[in-house]
């Protein structure tokens, strides 16, 4: 059973930057703005003992300097990432004691080539940044759609229960885009509606469960018979094998 405390912090229009806590003990993920930050640890008299960063976007960085000035926290991060080095460099294989529990890295190229995601099975939490999103997935900036594909697969062989932590709110536009795709899909009906009424209430979304991004995610659902007919239909399927599909989707999506 989890033993951390996990909780967003808010930052620019729909950044989340995630707080783990345990006792006065404080690890932020991917701190882009430094203000969110002091103020919720300041509310809580929580002391900043180490920063979590998945790839080097400046919405995730930018608060690294300023809080590890402030704390004298140590910063974790990818190697050959344009904002390191960070002071403990992590690459697929490694492990980071979080308070006291262990996360383990996994590269995830693909939005940008530097991105690792933390994974803990004991917490059943998943620190996934840009690569993973609640319905959907980030862009493809700097790898190519077959590289995105694996690293989104190598998220998908994680258990079931485990929680998507992901980077941002952007889960009402993705799940509109989702039922072009997959419109009669009654999964992602049910969870649409049940993810308005969280914003309805200025509730975050974040985070899922792994096991139902598999029932509505498009960029993850390549095997899908309705997802490949949809795709087909519409003229944009050039290739039906699953980097063709998943490559299709993402090309829709970025220009829908
Ligand atoms: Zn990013
Ligand atoms: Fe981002």
């Amino acid at each position: 059973m989890s033993v951390l405390n996990i909780s967003p912090i808010r930052a620019f229009s729909d950044n989340y930057i995630w707080l783990i806590t345990r006792e006065n003990e404080a690890y932020v993920v991917d701190p882009g703005e430094p203000e969110p930050v002091t103020r919720a640890l300041d509310a809580a008299s929580l002391r900043l003992a180490g920063i979590l960063v998945t790839h080097h976007h400046f919405d995730h960085t930018g608060a690294v300097k300023a809080l590890k000035e402030a704390s004298g926290c140590d910063v974790w991060g990818p190697p050959d990432s344009p904002a390191g080095p960070y002071d403990h460099i992590v690459a697929e294989g490694s492990t980071v004691s979080v308070l006291g529990e262990d996360f383990s890295v996994l590269a995830v190229p693909g939005h940008t080539l530097d991105h690792i995601a933390y994974y803990s099975r004991g917490e059943q939490a998943l620190f996934c940044g840009d690569t993973l999103f609640v319905g959907g997935c980030g862009r493809v900036f700097e790898g190519t759609p077959p590289q995105m594909r694996a690293s989104l697969s190598k998220l998908t062989q994680l258990p079931a229960d485990t929680r998507v932590f992901c980077a941002h709110e952007y889960t009402l536009a993705n799940l509109h885009f989702a039922q072009l795709v997959e419109p009669d899909n009654a999964d992602l009906s049910r969870f649409l509606s049940a993810c308005e009424k969280r914003r309805q209430n200025n509730q975050p979304t974040v985070p899922s469960l792994i096991g139902d991004e598999l029932a509505y995610n498009p960029f993850l659902r390549w095997d899908s018979p309705a997802v490949r007919q949809t795709l087909a239909d519409a003229g944009r399927l050039i290739e039906d094998t699953p980097d063709g599909v998943f490559t299709a989707v993402r090309e829709w999506k970025n220009n829908a």
